[in-house]
């Protein structure tokens, strides 16, 4: 036992102070350290900062991981990292596979299992006579801006519910609330907001993003990036949506709406949700007086442009 403990910690204390590990970690903060600094100098920039905050999020989940999985590997095999003169290459090497091993696994389950899985938690019917022009509107926009096939599936609930879900198959979900409680240029702003989530990856990212936090709930990076990242996304699916439809108005009042009868109660899925309770540094969701601020801006310059 006593030779165990003391193998491991001349592993350990071998690791660490070899360059190969130590470059790794180095050169990732240094990666971090300019992209926070990018980010920090274009305020305004949605896409670029969409970009600045997934490849922070990203390399912060792959620093944890290293971390993890070198534990992990001088654990194992702390009589080869201690003692043996490649010990230490392996280790790294594996440590770095394991780390893109677990993203990529976990990647793959959410592809294939998402939307099965939201579909599960919450009851959908395919859409009736009424809402066939919904579905003739969804496939327009997906096919203008080139998105593989779309599902509409819509929620018999009471409360405005509209969320975009990918997984092995694309769905948009709306609920009998929301059609019934906006008009239908404010629906078909809602519904080109969740089919540009649909277009950006952003329901893979947001149900990735959540299982990694699970996994990784010792990260404290990830408590500021994550929430930050999924907010960008919002300003920039609200954007989008303004731009295509040429109404950013209509989301705006569509917003407003949603925002004063949600009550601010939280569902189930408020996560995936096109307003969410928003609650500053640590919601995934923009505060909506500010996302309606953008898109009242956006409306004048689409306004002046005409
Ligand atoms: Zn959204």
């Amino acid at each position: 036992m006593a030779e165990l403990a003391e193998q491991i910690t001349h592993a350990l204390e071998r690791y660490w102070s070899s360059p190969i590990p130590l470059t790794i970690i180095v050169a990732t903060l240094v990666c971090m350290g300019t992209l926070v600094y990018v980010f920090l100098t274009n305020a305004r920039n949605a896409k670029l900062r969409v970009s600045l905050l997934t490849g922070l999020y990203s390399l912060s989940i792959f620093f944890w991981l290293f971390l993890a999985s070198s534990l992990v590997f001088c654990l194992s095999i702390a009589s080869i990292v201690a003692y043996r003169e490649w010990g230490i290459r392996a280790a790294a090497g594996g440590a770095v596979l394991l780390s893109f091993a677990l993203s990529a696994f976990v990647s793959i389950a959410v592809w294939r299992r998402g939307a099965d899985r939201v579909l599960r938690k919450i009851p959908t019917r395919g859409p009736g006579p009424e809402e066939a022009w919904l579905v003739d509107y969804v496939a327009l926009v997906g096919n203008f801006e080139d998105i593989a096939l779309v599902e509409l599936r819509v929620s018999e609930s009471p409360k405005p519910v509209a969320m975009a879900v990918s997984g092995s198959r694309h769905l948009v979900i709306v609920s009998t609330g929301l059609l019934s409680s906006l008009d239908r240029d404010e629906v078909e702003s809602v519904v080109t907001h969740e089919l540009m989530h649909i277009k950006n990856h952003d329901s893979r990212f947001k149900v990735f993003s959540t299982v990694m936090s699970r996994f990784l709930f010792f990260d404290p990076f990830s408590k500021f990036f994550d929430p930050a990242v999924h907010r960008e996304r919002e300003y920039l699916a609200d954007e989008m949506s303004g731009r295509t439809t040429g109404k950013p108005g209509s989301l705006a009042s569509a917003l407003l709406k949603i925002h004063e009868t949600a009550n601010g109660g939280p569902s189930p899925l408020a996560g995936l949700s096109i307003v969410g309770r928003d609650g500053g540094i640590f919601s995934r969701f923009p505060p909506v007086k500010e996302r309606i601020n953008r898109l009242i801006v956006l409306s004048e310059i689409l306004h002046r442009s005409t």
